[in-house]
């Protein structure tokens, strides 16, 4: 008998009791349209209410699922990361657990890979729940990092996908602490495609994202992906620099035609203010980016696993 591809579901969990129930039941269903053996892995991401009782529940009820406790919370992207290091599947997918994407996509996801792509994401036409606000923000950041960065971002994809085994190695070979995802899963390459969907609102439970934590991940994602903003500094300070020239040429001018005069109060205000801005400006351009020298040149873990767990007899085991 030919031997069954394995089909890894990787899930992120933090904080998210009220949805494990509905997120397992549509998940089972989904896969069983797929012709492949499955393992779910699913990651408790430090969540301080009862996930991780929930999900080790789901042990008894269901052989596939493996449970990797992290020691804290780390984030969603190193949450996928643990999952992905995890996972032995010939395809993986990595999903939210709040089901705002539909697990029933995963199929269409399998059948593309069949067809030869190494990468398939799901491509959001429409975002239900989302205010405009978000939707905008979210629009003018995609504009940006794809207008400054060499890798090209694709817009409105979340991190819903489904990746071959040889992406996946070649993601796992990419080790930088400061993970954004989004860009490190267009930077592998490989021929990559989408599906389109319309994205749900969330199933129960909030969102545990807020416009300053949204802020710091256009950051982070911008400064880990290009180096623009430096030139942009660097831009900056020659055009400031030939504008004051110009200004001082003006201003000497001026006084040898008019003699000295002690007016002046509100340009020198507003050059000074203007200056100080710029300046500050790029010593925190500077500053982003020696962040990221500081974070990497320590060269921690990414995680650590507190404990993992798995039914005591995985289906798959005879293979
Ligand atoms: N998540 C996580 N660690 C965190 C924050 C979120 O593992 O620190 C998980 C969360 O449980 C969910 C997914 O990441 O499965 C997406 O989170 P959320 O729905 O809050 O983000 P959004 O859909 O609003 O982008
Ligand atoms: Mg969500």
């Amino acid at each position: 008998m030919k031997k069954q591809q394995l089909l890894s579901i990787i899930i992120p969990f933090y904080n998210e009791q009220e949805v494990i129930a509905e997120c397992q039941a549509r998940l089972s269903s989904s896969v069983e349209a797929i012709d492949m053996d499955v393992e779910m892995i699913y990651i408790n991401d430090g969540s301080k209410d009862e996930t991780l009782n929930i999900l080790t529940q789901l042990l008894e009820t269901d052989s596939r699922i493996k449970i990797i406790d992290l020691s804290r919370n780390f984030g969603k992207e190193i949450a996928m990361t643990a999952g992905i290091d995890a996972a032995k599947g010939d395809a993986v997918i990595v999903i939210d657990a709040d089901l705002q994407d539909p697990p029933e996509l995963m199929a269409e996801m399998v059948d593309k890979w069949r067809e030869g792509f190494d990468v398939v994401y799901a491509k959001r036409v429409e975002r239900k729940g989302e205010s405009f606000m978000k939707k905008f923000t979210a629009r003018l950041f995609y504009k940006l990092i794809n207008k400054i960065s060499d890798t090209e971002i694709p817009e409105n994809v979340g991190d819903f996908r489904l990746m071959s085994r040889q992406a996946v190695s070649a993601l796992n070979e990419v080790r930088e602490r400061k993970r954004f995802m989004k860009g490190l899963f267009a930077w592998i390459g490989f021929p990559q495609t989408a599906i389109e969907y319309s994205r749900d609102p969330r199933f129960a439970g909030e969102t545990n994202w807020n416009y300053g934590k949204l802020i710091k991940f256009a950051v982070e994602g911008i400064s880990s992906f290009t180096q623009e903003p430096l030139r942009l500094a660097t831009y900056a300070g020659f055009l400031t620099a030939l504008g004051a020239f110009l200004f001082g040429l003006y201003f000497v001018a001026k006084t040898l035609i008019f003699g000295e005069t002690v007016q002046g109060f509100t340009t020198l205000i507003t050059v000074i203010l203007f200056f100080s801005g710029v300046q500050l400006l790029s010593i925190g351009i500077l500053g982003e980016y020696i962040g990221h020298m500081f974070i990497e040149s320590k060269q921690r873990p990414l995680y650590f696993v507190k404990k993992t767990y798995a039914a005591a007899q995985p289906i798959s085991a005879e293979k």
